[in-house]
């Protein structure tokens, strides 16, 4: 975990974007995500993970359709105050545009989340104003696509819950005179 890049690319005496650090987690896992009106509109899709925030654009936006997959291109480690972040970054500089919350919460990892990143496949609970329910990004696999640093991501369907019904059918209830087991 480094802030190095994300600071290289910018010049903090021109943007209002935050210099930052690295910021141990407090907690519960911070997500954002910001509508970046940039040359070509996007959003970025931030994840609290590792004292930063792991950050995406996402062409589209994300889905809310179970199974939509959207395009999601890595990009550089944010620092975790800049899910606070909102205004314009000025022209000639990185990012130039306006830059403002479209949904912000916490995140749940279905496991160990660092290890899941590593792994390129992340399966989480998002609890957002607008997006709840589980997700995963997952990094695209072959050579190309691994050199552009290429991921999906993908709203899933609620996991069956454990109720009864889901439960293997019982038999029928034993009638008088049934063996005991
Ligand atoms: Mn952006």
């Amino acid at each position: 975990m480094s802030l190095q890049r994300y600071q290289r690319m910018r010049d903090f005496a021109r943007t209002p974007e935050p210099r930052g650090q690295v910021t141990p987690s407090r907690g519960s896992l911070q997500f954002v995500v910001q509508q970046h009106e940039a040359s070509a509109l996007h959003y970025d899709f931030r994840l609290e993970l590792d004292g930063v925030l792991k950050s995406w654009a996402v062409p589209k936006g994300p889905s809310e359709v179970d199974g939509e997959k959207r395009l999601a291109v890595h990009t550089e480690d944010h620092p975790v105050e800049y899910a606070e972040f909102e205004g314009t970054i000025p022209e000639g500089e990185y990012g130039a545009g306006r830059m403002k919350i479209w949904d912000e919460g916490t995140w749940v990892p279905e496991s160990a989340p660092l290890a899941a990143y590593r792994r390129g496949h992340l399966k989480f609970e998002l609890k957002g104003r607008r997006l709840k329910g589980h997700w995963s990004l997952v990094r695209m696999g072959n050579a190309q696509t691994r050199k552009k640093d290429l991921w999906l991501l993908v709203k899933r369907a609620a996991p069956a819950a454990k109720s009864a019904a889901r439960l293997p059918r019982r038999k029928p209830a034993q009638g008088p005179g049934a063996r005991p087991r």
